[in-house]
């Protein structure tokens, strides 16, 4: 390790000054921040935007808000948004053409942002939206270009929700590669902090420019054990299976139809999820004609027109929607893509309206493929 890969510390006023230097870099900082009763992620202005003093309780179909018993700015669990709003936006235009023929392609400066509180679970889910959208013949520009100018704060969990399991997909709570600073944060009788990592040349140059001291032995070493400790006080885990095997084995179980009584196909989950990268286009004309435009926007596997081939959808039951998903999420994505689908974040148990859980559907499955008990018989 060298001096310049040492770890500082920042005090409270010190992370306000970072989303100062950031703005002044000409970055828009994108962080959480309250907003209808719920943490987003929004642009802020300055660091007081932050949601100090807020937690949230979350459970099957459940989010909710709640006042901390101290001033942590990031001792909250996922919301309802995650950074691939912003990568790989719900809808944006891609063309528009006149009635001369002229076609026009959308190609305006990528935004430069700055990212401030990803947790180890999204820093995975945009590496694997990279993956997904960055790469092979035609890699999409937009994402790319957005993504080359991305700067990314990091957040180590010391405070996992009671619907991550971060640490089963093995995504968190620590913050892998691809940040460029990660902060700890500690609150203890020492007063409030962030333990601070530089991991680029970006990174070095941003914390160079804000208040800071070198960090502690002790405090490197208390913050790594907060983070370490947090792997165990996950509300939920993967079942340790083969899931790509299991999917792949249990394509006619009954336990689908299970879900598939429970499921209202709203596609919640796929749209809260970090890494569901699916997308349609739509062509539309203003009324006289003389303009036409093509938008992409978000789709989700759980439309019935989302498997329309030339004269009717391939999957038009729930059970078949649900499964395709979850095979997709757990299973073929390891073939197509190299890594599971799912980083453990929880937001789809959270926002589904009937509190399904893709950890106790897994769960379920496994027993159904080794003959345990499960609830399908009765
Ligand atoms: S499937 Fe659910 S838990 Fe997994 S990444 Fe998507 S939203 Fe998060
Ligand atoms: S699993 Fe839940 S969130 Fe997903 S489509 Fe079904 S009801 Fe909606």
């Amino acid at each position: 390790m060298t001096a310049a890969d040492a770890s500082a510390v920042l005090d409270r006023a010190g992370l306000d000054r970072l989303v100062e230097v950031l703005i002044e870099l000409g970055y828009r900082v994108i962080g959480p921040t309250v907003r209808d009763s719920a943490i987003v992620l929004a642009e802020l202005g300055s660091g007081t935007e932050l949601p100090a003093g807020w937690g949230v309780d979350t459970a099957p179909g459940m989010y909710r808000l709640r006042r901390r018993a101290d001033d942590a700015v990031f001792g909250h669990s996922a919301g309802p948004q995650s950074w691939k709003q912003f990568l790989h936006p719900a809808h944006r235009r891609l063309w528009s053409a006149g009635a001369d023929g002229v076609f026009v392609a959308e190609s305006s400066d990528p935004p430069r942002y700055a990212f401030l509180g990803v947790r180890g679970c999204d820093l995975a889910a945009i590496k694997i939206l990279s993956n997904v959208l960055g790469r092979g013949a035609h890699p999409d520009s937009s994402f790319t270009r957005t993504t080359e100018a991305l700067f990314v704060v990091a957040v180590n969990c010391t405070e996992p929700g009671g619907l991550c399991f971060c640490a089963s997909m093995g995504t968190g709570p620590a913050a892998g590669p691809g940040y460029d600073l990660a902060l700890t944060e500690r609150i203890d009788e020492g007063g409030h902090a962030f333990v601070v990592d530089a991991a680029s040349d970006a990174g070095r140059g941003v914390l160079a420019r804000l208040p800071h001291r070198a960090a502690e032995p002790a405090e490197v070493e208390t913050a790594r054990a907060d983070v370490a400790a947090a792997a165990g006080r996950m509300g939920r885990s993967m079942p340790d299976i083969d899931m790509r095997e299991l999917m792949l084995s249990s394509r006619e179980s009954p336990h689908w139809e299970n879900v598939a009584s429970r499921c209202l196909t709203c596609a919640n989950c796929t749209m809260v999820c970090p890494t569901c990268f699916c997308t349609s286009t739509e062509d539309v004309t203003d009324l006289t004609g003389d303009h036409a435009e093509r938008w992409q926007r978000w789709a989700s596997c759980f439309d019935v027109d989302f498997s329309y081939i030339h004269g009717g959808s391939v999957r038009t039951s729930a059970a078949s929607r649900y499964r395709q998903w979850m095979s997709h999420k757990l299973g073929t994505w390891h073939d197509q893509f190299g890594s599971s689908g799912c980083v453990g974040c929880g937001r789809c148990i959270a926002w589904c309206p009937v509190g399904i859980d893709i950890t106790e559907e897994a769960a379920r499955l496994s027993a159904n493929s080794t003959g345990g008990a499960d609830d399908d018989s009765e």
